[in-house]
């Protein structure tokens, strides 16, 4: 292979490798978004049934306020009928009395309903922390893993970038050009064997006469049919 198509063959296998190194950093990332979702999920449940039972808390407050009213009531009643001279105003309040204690006595249901409810839904916000502490540990442990994952991977595709930049400005402009727009037309191929009187990219076969010349010019010279740029890997080369 002369020097600029080797150039441009170092590239290629430069840029796909980087290519490769990217894209297991972006899937590294995704993993750790992934798990970092989960975690704002199960944070978010919790914060639900926080709120669950603060409205339980004070629903429970409000039916207190209202037991502790009809106690007073039952008092005040009871004071009243020390006081009374006839039969009709001593019905009168012993009605009052007998209503306010079924009322108390359907209050005091209602109380131990929501006790039972803030026990049920506090039993299950500290399963749910339980779990949450062991969702974060694991995702703390994940992400130092693929911290240093995505460093290492940094550094590989800095070096390659770095060795990249060196190769490139070796190569005309135009032909930098004509490899970054094939690359974006070609899902990141621009340049590809000739083996065996085919061309590698698309596996069509070239005209003799063009795969001829190809063993002998150091000239950009492309596929017929997919346009891409055509080498002879080295090991071919006489
Ligand atoms: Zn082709």
């Amino acid at each position: 292979m002369r020097n600029k198509l080797r150039s441009l063959y170092e590239l290629q296998e430069m840029d796909l490798r980087i290519d490769g190194l990217d894209g297991e950093k972006a899937q590294l990332l995704r993993e750790v978004a992934t798990l970092e979702a989960l975690l704002a999920d199960s944070r978010r449940k919790i914060e639900e049934r926080r709120q669950s039972a603060q409205i339980l808390e004070e629903e429970k407050a409000g039916l207190e306020a209202g037991l502790s009213t009809e106690n007073d009531n039952i008092t005040r009643s009871e004071t009243n009928l020390r006081e009374i001279k006839t039969q009709k105003e001593y019905q009168a309040v012993s009605k009052e009395i007998s209503g306010a204690k079924k009322l108390i006595s359907e209050l005091e249901e209602q109380i131990l309903q929501k006790i039972t409810a803030l026990e049920e839904i506090s039993g299950d916000i500290a399963r749910k922390e339980s779990d949450l502490a062991q969702l974060e540990a694991n995702v703390a442990a994940q992400q130092a893993e693929v911290k240093q994952k995505v460093d290492e991977l940094e550094a590989r595709i800095a070096a390659d970038a770095a060795a990249r930049e060196t190769t490139l400005s070796a190569l005309p402009a135009s032909v930098v050009k004509r490899y970054t727009r094939l690359r974006e037309q070609r899902r990141g191929v621009a340049v590809v064997e000739a083996r065996e009187g085919n061309c590698m990219g698309c596996n069509m076969h070239l005209p003799p006469q063009l795969y001829n010349t190809l063993f002998r010019q150091d000239d950009v010279i492309t596929c017929p049919h997919c346009q891409r740029i055509l080498v002879m890997r080295p090991q071919q080369e006489g």
